[in-house]
């Protein structure tokens, strides 16, 4: 070895010694100089590390448990709560990092943030929900609008299904039907009812409790002044009378429900002895005219109180259920008092109903029977259709574009 190399190797000798002693130090660091540097913070996701968002639903941070020694550091935590758009659907990665005190041994922890549409387009409907229109009258819809939470306005891609027909009498629906980007789709219904006239001036005579003895009489007085009506039929009163629900039938009659038995203490003792019971007088309806009924009527009215004596509440499950089993009920507006007692004089069941339809309402409906005891209501009908008919009135059989009455449930 020369000379001339000594200083050099010792000064190497000498960077080793420091290094060795530098490492040793940061190593064990047995004095703490190095404490801040080493240590590694402590970050800890609170919650659910996959979260599933609806669009348009904004996103709430679970929380996270952050520590750099013994020290909280929620605050220190950065996050980029920007790169999660909640408006729009798909998956994001929500990163959160924490260093120590001297910007080192960073963590990282990551949530991912799913967006997804599940929920239909809201469809509101512009305009009444119900139209009611005369016959031959312009029908003009005034449309809907639609909102998505993800896809905002959809007003423009409702699809509007309108088959309303102004020139034929009829209930129609205009269906709206929206789909968002997403598949989910919604729809809206508007309800047009095209009558023959103005509502008001059409009167619903009805007849509960035939066929009887005098049922031919009333078809002779509905044919001669060519009016219509409705017969809430009791269905054992049918058998022998086939010929009497055949003519009213194919005379544009409406042929409803009115039980078979009409028996309070059997039909009201449960609503499943009560349908039973109703049920065979549509089927023999069926099985004689062909005519599938829709209507009924409950007898006493939805609001009697006698069922009560059978079966407490009865009345409120029954008129629940009664488009679960496929019918509209009826109660009525105008009562004739026909049921007040048998050989009521004409004259006052006249002046019952007369008065009623003067009274204006929007579907006069009005309540007589159709029983062998009950002749003076035929004579009280005759006047009825010739002075009504005078007046301007006309007499229709109830039909799906009536509204129906209904009584207040008492049971
Ligand atoms: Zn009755």
């Amino acid at each position: 070895m020369k000379k001339s190399a000594k200083p050099v190797v010792v000064i190497l000798c000498i960077i080793a010694v420091l290094a060795a002693a530098f490492l040793l130090v940061w190593q064990f660091d047995v004095f703490g100089i190095f404490k801040e540097y080493k240590v590694v913070p402590e970050l800890e996701l609170k919650g659910k590390t996959e979260i599933t968002l609806e669009g348009g639903d904004s996103f709430e941070e679970p929380g996270f448990v952050a520590k750099i020694g013994t020290q909280d550091a929620t605050d220190k935590v950065e996050v980029d709560y920007k790169t999660v758009d909640t408006s729009k659907v798909g998956s994001y990665e929500l990163n959160y990092s924490l260093s120590n005190t001297k910007g080192r041994n960073t963590v990282t922890k990551t949530r991912l943030i799913k967006v997804v549409d599940t929920t239909a387009p809201e469809i509101t409907i512009k305009g009444d929900k119900t139209v009611k229109l005369q016959i031959g009258t312009a029908y003009k819809d005034a449309g809907a609008s639609a909102a998505d939470k993800v896809d905002g306005d959809l007003t423009k891609t409702i699809k509007v299904d309108n088959k309303v027909n102004v020139n034929e009498k009829g209930k129609y629906t205009v269906t709206y039907t929206v789909k968002d980007a997403a598949g989910n789709e919604a729809k809206a219904e508007r309800i047009v009812i095209v009558s023959k006239q103005s509502s008001g001036s059409v009167v619903y005579l009805t007849f509960d409790d035939g066929p009887s003895y005098n049922t031919i009489k009333i078809l002779d007085l509905l044919k001669e002044y060519d009016c219509h009506a409705t017969f809430f039929i009791v269905g054992q009163n049918i058998p022998g009378n086939e010929d009497i629900l055949k003519r009213m039938a194919k005379e544009g009659h409406t042929l409803a429900v009115h039980t078979y038995t009409h028996d309070y203490a059997a039909i009201y003792t449960s609503p499943e002895a009560f349908w039973e019971d109703n049920q065979k007088t549509r089927d023999l309806i069926k099985e004689v005219t062909g005519v599938e009924a829709k209507f009924m009527r409950f007898p006493g009215g939805a609001s009697n109180t006698i069922s009560a004596n059978y079966c407490s509440g009865i009345m409120g499950t029954l008129t629940e259920q009664c488009k679960d089993h496929g019918y509209e009920y009826f109660d009525w507006n105008i009562s004739s008092g026909d049921a007040n007692a048998d050989g009521l004089p004409a004259a006052q069941l006249y002046d019952n109903i007369m008065a009623g339809i003067h009274e204006n309402y929007d579907s006069p409906i009005v309540l007589m029977h159709d029983t062998g005891a009950k002749d003076t209501t035929v004579t009280a009908v005759a006047k009825v259709l010739k002075v009504g008919l005078s007046e301007g009135y006309s007499f229709e059989a109830l039909d799906e574009t009536v509204s129906p009455i209904h009584h207040a449930v008492n049971n």
